[in-house]
């Protein structure tokens, strides 16, 4: 493994555009489970209640359980951001780093400090209005047992990330695909590689000539197809060590 943290060290070091790919891994070491898997949330509740139609029509069904699950369970008054967000942010702060692109919906990102982020599934921190279309932050709003309704025009409200059934925003999309093609190195963090069409950034960034980083507990979808280094370790460990090297290499 350290012979593998140097060669990413040294590939970073190296590179003028960088851009990380995170997904829930990355914020798995802040509390934040999975959805799959051992210990994953749809394990005890029906991801049903996260389709957008199932939404509009069972509002009140669907709310309990997004309240349970989202404003409850993690909400960003329990969670914090790891030293792997932190080490993120602070790369983009000397310039190395051009962008995050996440499909994490928790704001740990730009919690640590991170400002250019890609949004690929949207922030459960806003909320928006489904009739009038105004965004407001959720610490802004009383979230009780009846489903959330705008200030504004009384039209419902609805998390602002993207439930089953709903596009991926566009400004997050071209931003994102944008960056893959430009960047020299990408670092996917935390990722299974199983939810599209976010998990075609990554090969994006690989067709346009970027080295592939990857840190991950498991292998993933992209360990034997694009990455060039697979580093098999927790994001909140891995990432610190690689800056570590970086710095020698300043
Ligand atoms: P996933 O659950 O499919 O895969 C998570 C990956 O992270 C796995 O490959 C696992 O081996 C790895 N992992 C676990 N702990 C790790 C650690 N400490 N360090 C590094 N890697 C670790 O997650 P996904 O690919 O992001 O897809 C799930 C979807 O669910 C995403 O679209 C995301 O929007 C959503 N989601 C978001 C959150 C969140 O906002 N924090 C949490 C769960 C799921």
């Amino acid at each position: 493994m350290e012979e593998k943290i140097k060669e990413a060290a040294r590939i970073l070091a190296e590179s003028k555009h960088i851009v990380a790919f995170t997904g829930a891994g990355m914020s798995a070491e802040s509390g934040i489970p999975p959805f799959r898997g051992e210990g994953g949330i749809w394990n005890k509740y029906d991801p049903a209640s996260l389709d957008i139609e199932y939404y509009y029509r069972y509002t009140q069904q669907s709310w309990s359980i997004i309240r349970e699950v989202f404003y409850k369970y993690f909400s960003s008054s329990v969670v914090k951001p790891n030293p792997g967000h932190e080490i993120l942010a602070k790369w983009e702060k000397e310039g190395r780093l051009d962008c995050v692109i996440t499909q994490n919906i928790d704001d740990l990102h730009k919690v640590a400090g991170s400002s250019t982020v890609y949004e690929f599934h949207g922030n459960m921190s806003r909320f928006v209005c489904s009739k009038c279309g105004a965004k407001f932050p959720a610490q802004s709003l009383k979230l009780t047992e009846k489903p959330p309704v705008c200030p504004d025009c009384g039209g419902l409200l609805k998390p602002d990330f993207i439930f089953f059934g709903e596009g991926i925003p566009l400004d997050a999309y071209n931003g994102s695909v944008e960056a893959a093609q430009k960047c020299d190195a990408f670092v996917i963090i935390g990722t299974s590689g199983q939810v599209s069409p976010a998990n075609m950034i990554p090969s994006i960034a690989k067709q346009h000539g970027a080295k592939i980083i990857e840190i991950n507990m498991e292998p993933s979808t992209y360990t034997k197809h694009i990455s060039d280094i697979f580093i098999q370790g927790k994001a909140g460990e891995v990432l610190p060590k690689i800056d570590e090297e970086i710095k020698d290499k300043r």
